[in-house]
């Protein structure tokens, strides 16, 4: 994967904010990828959930639909105000993240660029005409981080996003140690699916969607739907990157390398990697086949959300 070297980068979303620092009211639900540990990791997220849709029923949830003007979750515009880095968590260094070039020579530029190219890509989907905001920020933390809204997380849960901050958080330490424990491997293109399905969940929040989710575990589950349909939102945005002004090339290289990742985080691998069995009753995310077959999916159908809508999917197998 490689970036057009002649892009202008815009650093205003992405910080490399850590520790400490403040945060903002509210309630939300942390929405990881996979969970990086299976055990403790998911029955976090499941709690957290809860939360989140207990939250949604009594109307004190962050849920904001184009709405940016009020409620808990109102934090201005540009970068993340509210979390400033603190000892140690510090990991992202942006400032230098000035073109294309940069991000073909810097993993954390790259970063950048793929924000850009994500927020570029989704602002332009009719489907959301009128309903689209970037996100507010992406995190960049190592070991701990407090969100705005979703309480402190440290690196177990692996990436995700808080509805109530409207923020993604990444861990570099994720790609280090648990994926690769899990047997991925650590590519360019493989932190893009990360960041365009975390980027999904974005879209899901600003769409309604996570309101929909009812059953939190299980095969068939409102919450393995909402997953799946974030790989498919990844999918779509890998299809039609390529060319847009931030992405020059997308290989069929990194194409197998992200559907290599989209198996390495469904839920059967990874609990026979942890636990050397497999239990669909605590799926949250979906299986290894089911993953890479909504990514695939998403690749398809590149100018319309439709194709993705596992919540009417009779059969997941067969997106
Ligand atoms: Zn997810």
């Amino acid at each position: 994967m490689r970036f057009n070297p002649k892009a202008r980068l815009d650093t205003s979303r992405t910080s490399g904010g850590g520790g400490g620092g403040g945060g903002f009211g509210g309630g939300g639900a942390r929405i990881p990828i996979p969970g990086g540990r299976a055990g403790g990791g998911i029955g976090t997220v499941v709690v957290l959930l809860l939360f989140f849709v207990l939250s949604q029923c009594t109307g004190i949830g962050p849920q904001v639909l184009g709405d940016s003007g009020g409620g808990s979750t109102s934090v201005g515009t540009g970068t993340f105000g509210g979390l400033q880095a603190a000892d140690g968590g510090e990991t992202g260094d942006f400032g230098s993240c000035k073109t294309g070039e940069d991000a073909n020579n810097d993993e954390n530029c790259a970063l950048v660029a793929l924000e850009n190219s994500m927020t570029g890509y989704w602002d332009s989907q009719s489907d959301l005409s009128g309903r689209f905001q970037p996100e507010q920020s992406v995190v960049i933390f190592s070991d701990q981080v407090q969100t705005g809204g979703c309480g402190a997380a440290s690196s177990s849960v692996g990436p995700f996003y808080c509805p109530g901050d409207q923020t993604i958080y990444l861990d570099p330490t994720f790609f280090d140690s648990i994926f690769e424990q899990l047997g991925g491997q650590d590519t360019t293109f493989v932190r893009a699916y990360v960041l365009a399905h975390e980027y999904g969940h974005h879209i899901q929040n600003l769409l309604g969607t996570m309101g929909q989710v009812r059953t939190q575990q299980g095969p068939d589950s409102d919450a393995v739907r909402l997953e799946l349909q974030a790989d498919c939102y990844a999918g779509m945005w890998t299809a039609a990157a390529e060319g847009d002004g931030f992405v020059e090339d997308i290989t069929d290289q990194d194409i197998t390398e992200g559907i290599s990742a989209a198996k390495t985080v469904g839920d059967d691998h990874i609990q026979s990697t942890t636990s050397g069995r497999v239990d669909t009753s605590q799926f949250t995310h979906g299986s290894s086949e089911q993953r890479i077959a909504w990514f695939k999916k998403g690749m398809t159908t590149p100018d319309s959300i439709r194709g993705c809508d596992t919540f009417r999917a009779r059969d997941l197998d067969r997106p």
